[in-house]
């Protein structure tokens, strides 16, 4: 597995939507090993493939044992920790409880954005060998969930930026 180029500061090259994974094989597996071990290298929270330049619904996520800080993401009583491979999630249902946090992205090294996100999400995947399966995220972890899918549909933190929070530009009042 190598290290892949991340994508930075290019707004446009990450607006496009990225389209649903269909075959599982070992260019899936490959492109997943080089997200982790890209994702390990910059010490970030998740790296979607459309910030490597590969436009398809699958990331990585490094979910941190602390459960009480972080969140967790489950699969029914397990909990999912370290590097964890993701393909076409989808948000299957939400709380209806959001929270505001500055957010980071490793596409945007350097600026943190508050954005408004759900804090309970359940989301509907597949693993790297095409077996559904679901996940129930809360907290800093379901946050990273919908920034990841937010990626797939070219979306990127500053198309989330809650507007009470945007720095007013001098004179603009
Ligand atoms: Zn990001």
């Amino acid at each position: 597995m190598s290290v892949r180029e991340i994508i930075t500061n290019d707004r446009a090259a990450l607006s496009v939507p990225s389209l649903s994974v269909a075959i599982f094989d070992a260019t899936l597996r490959k492109l997943l090993g080089d997200l982790a071990d890209t994702l390990e290298a910059h010490d970030g929270f998740g790296l979607a493939a459309p910030q490597v330049g590969v436009r398809e619904r699958c990331c990585v996520l490094a979910l941190p044992p602390d459960t009480k800080q972080w969140g967790a993401a489950r699969v029914g009583e397990q909990v999912l920790v370290g590097l964890v491979p993701i393909v076409n999630p989808v948000i299957v249902w939400h709380g209806r409880v959001r929270a505001v946090a500055d957010e980071g992205c490793l596409s945007f090294p350097g600026q943190r954005i508050p954005i408004r996100r759900y804090v309970a999400v359940r989301v509907q995947a597949n693993m790297t060998d095409g077996t559904p399966f679901e996940i129930l995220a809360s907290g800093e972890v379901a946050r990273a969930f919908q920034h990841e899918i937010d990626h797939f549909d070219g979306k990127t933190i500053f198309d989330r930026q809650d507007p009470r929070f945007r720095p007013r530009l001098r004179g603009e009042d």
